[in-house]
């Protein structure tokens, strides 16, 4: 592993504080993620791939069979009644959890390959006030689904119901497929602008208190923490896919918009670079930049990823000194004008 001398040399001990010193770090965070400027094929075929290989696939090819086989029909759906919505609740439940704990399972109960490629050098907090129950897992579960699930599934069963009574515009896969494919291409990416948006306004002080702070809650994160968070978030956080009621869309793009938002939290939770399934196959988690958003509150807003939108903001930490650097002098400069705001008030 190169992980811990490579975190100790760079640090020189600036931002060394003990836990630091047992980080993984991924090898390669200064190339990543692929950049797309200056453009060139090898640079637009290297974000193509990263984009698309394996997750935004994987949830395309969740989403289709859900859609067609797990919803009721858009006959049924015109009329909202608690027996399709119970379904509804029931189904997003039954899927989060296989979801959830092919990555937990393998990687936290059976710790298949125990530290190896884990961003922290701890396993999930127990007898931990800072959580419910005192315990990290406990309280994710409880955040999940107490709030994650129905708010998911509110949102869903109202798009249904605008969809099935025309409410919503309806487009074509048949009649316009260039534009489909381009608006299910788009969702992720979407999703990136539309998460940095939403996640700036809830780390001010009076939101990050009442709010955000529960999803905070975690540093040291795990697959279960992706949607921990307080129902004001889950309401702002599942909002982006109202972008459905306004552009004209498919049921398709609907259901990947809410399946990619609601999967792939756990996905940029696990706390690993990468899931080893054995020797010579690994899967790519990510997210490192999230990870760093955890452990220092203030930078990767957006969760770096496919799009970057912390650095046309200033607000991207790659992990390097330098990045952490800047950080620092960022948050020094707010706190001595918000001093001298003070002095002078
Ligand atoms: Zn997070
Ligand atoms: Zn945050």
């Amino acid at each position: 592993m190169t992980t811990h001398d490579l975190a100790a040399t760079r640090d020189k001990g600036r931002n060394a504080d003990k836990e630091r010193w047992t980080e993984w770090q991924p090898d390669s965070f200064l190339s990543w993620p692929p950049k797309l400027w200056p453009i060139s094929p090898v640079g637009i075929a290297k974000w193509l791939y990263f984009y698309l290989v394996p997750w935004a696939l994987v949830y395309v090819a969740i989403s289709v069979p859900v859609l067609v086989y797990l919803t009721p029909s858009m006959e049924t759906m015109k009329t909202l009644n608690w027996d399709w919505i119970a379904f509804i609740f029931a189904r997003n439940s039954a899927l989060l959890i296989f979801f959830v704990s092919c990555l937990h399972v393998p990687l936290y109960v059976k710790k298949s390959q125990g530290f190896d490629r884990k961003y922290n050098g701890r396993w999930l907090g127990r007898n931990n006030p800072n959580f419910l129950f005192k315990n990290q897992l406990l309280d994710n579960l409880f955040w999940t689904f107490a709030s994650a699930v129905p708010i998911w599934t509110a949102y869903e069963v109202l798009t249904w119901w605008m969809f099935a009574n025309g409410y919503i515009p309806y487009v074509s896969f048949h009649q316009h497929p260039v534009y489909c494919l381009a608006i299910l291409f788009a969702i992720p990416l979407f999703r990136n602008i539309h998460f940095y948006l939403i996640h700036r306004p809830i780390h001010w002080p009076f939101l990050y208190r009442r709010v955000h702070s529960v999803h905070h809650a975690n540093v040291n994160v795990g697959p279960w923490s992706g949607l921990s968070m307080h129902p004001v978030e889950h309401i702002i956080y599942y909002s982006g896919v109202l972008i459905h009621w306004i552009i004209p869309s498919h049921p398709i793009h609907a259901m990947y918009h809410m399946i990619h938002t609601s999967l792939a939290p756990s996905q940029t939770h696990t706390g690993f670079e990468k899931f080893i399934i054995k020797d010579g196959i690994e899967i790519r988690m990510e997210d490192y930049y999230h990870y760093l958003h955890h452990r220092y509150f203030e930078c990767n807003y957006g969760g770096g990823g496919i799009l970057n939108v912390d650095a046309w903001f200033g607000t991207f930490n790659d992990g390097s000194p330098e990045a952490m650097e800047k950080m620092n002098q960022r948050i020094m400069s707010r706190q001595q004008r918000a001093q001298s705001k003070d002095q002078s008030s």
